[in-house]
C-alpha cells in the first residue's frame, strides 16, 4: 500500500501544482468534494489532486524543479522568441551524431521528468525541428475515465520525429483543454484535428510514418506547432483560457462545447 502511496504522490507531485494541493492529497480528514459541473462529477479529496491532469500532458512545474541537479536543460518559457519562431530542418547527415543524441536524450528526460506526454526542442531552447511524444496507462490513470474516453485518449510508445510533416487526414475535430510546459499553470481550450499522419525520421535517420487518431493526434499537432514557433495560446479559444486551479469551473456563456465534433 506504501508503495502505492508513495509511487502515486511522486506522480501527483509535479502535477499538483501548490503546496495545498499536496496537503489536501495527504490530509488523512475527508475534505470537502468539489463538483466539477463540465463532467458531473463529485469528486473525493484523493480525486482533486488528480483531477489537475484533466490537461493531458504537460504537467510540469518549475517550482519543483531540479534540473539542474539532475544536469538536464531547464523548460523554456513562452516569451523567450525560440518558441515564437520557425525551428529549422535537422540536416539528415547528422542525425547520428552525438550533438543530436545528445539533444534527443535530453528532451526525452526533460519530458519524463516534467511529467509531460510531448515535448519539441525549442522547449529546452534548440531551434531544431524535434519532437518527442509517449503516454502512458498510468499517466492516463491519473485522469477520470470519462474524460479519457472522451478524449480519446490511449497509451502510446516513445516516439522521436526528426523533421515532421504533418497533414489531417480527416475534417474530424474535436475541442479539448491543453497546456504546455512552456505556458505553465494555465489551460485552454484548443480545436485539433482528430485524425492526422506525420512522416518524418525516427533517430536512427530512418523514414518513419505515423498514422494517429483522438489524443495522440492532439499531442502530434501540439508539439509540430511548437516546430512552426505557434503555442497553444495562439489558437486557443480564447475566453477559455484560465489557470490550472480555474480548470473546472463551467466555462464562460458563448463558448464552444468540449468534445469530438
Ligand atoms: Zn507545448
Amino acid at each position: 500500500m506504501k508503495a502505492i502511496e508513495a509511487l502515486h504522490l511522486r506522480c501527483m507531485l509535479p502535477l499538483s501544482i501548490t503546496k495545498k494541493t499536496l496537503f489536501t492529497h495527504q490530509s488523512p480528514t475527508p475534505l470537502s468534494s468539489i463538483s466539477n459541473p463540465q463532467l458531473s462529477l463529485t469528486l473525493s479529496s484523493s480525486q482533486t489532486a488528480t483531477v489537475r491532469t484533466r490537461a493531458g500532458w504537460f504537467l510540469g512545474l518549475t517550482k519543483d524543479n531540479n534540473n539542474k541537479k539532475m544536469n538536464l536543460p531547464d523548460t523554456v518559457k513562452a516569451g523567450d522568441p525560440v518558441l515564437h519562431e520557425p525551428a529549422q530542418e535537422v540536416d539528415p547527415s547528422e542525425i547520428k551524431s552525438e550533438k543530436v543524441q545528445k539533444i534527443i536524450d535530453d528532451m526525452i528526460r526533460v519530458m519524463r521528468k516534467a511529467p509531460g506526454v510531448g515535448l519539441a526542442a525549442p522547449q529546452i531552447g534548440i531551434p531544431s525541428r524535434i519532437i518527442v511524444l509517449e503516454d502512458t496507462k498510468e499517466y492516463i490513470s491519473y485522469a477520470p475515465k470519462e474524460e479519457t474516453k472522451a478524449q480519446d485518449r490511449r497509451p502510446f510508445d516513445l516516439l522521436v520525429i526528426l523533421n515532421p510533416k504533418l497533414k489531417n487526414k480527416s475534417n474530424k475535430t474535436a475541442l479539448f483543454f491543453e497546456g504546455c510546459l512552456s505556458v505553465d499553470g494555465f489551460r485552454a481550450v484548443v480545436e485539433r484535428y482528430l485524425d492526422v499522419e506525420v512522416t518524418g525520421l525516427d533517430r536512427n535517420g530512418e523514414p518513419i510514418k505515423i498514422t494517429a487518431s483522438g489524443w495522440q493526434a492532439r499531442v502530434l499537432q501540439h508539439e509540430c506547432d511548437h516546430l512552426e514557433g505557434t503555442l497553444y495560446v495562439d489558437k486557443m479559444v480564447p475566453r477559455t483560457f484560465r489557470t490550472v486551479e480555474n480548470l473546472d469551473l463551467p466555462l464562460a456563456q458563448g463558448c464552444p462545447k468540449l468534445g469530438p465534433w
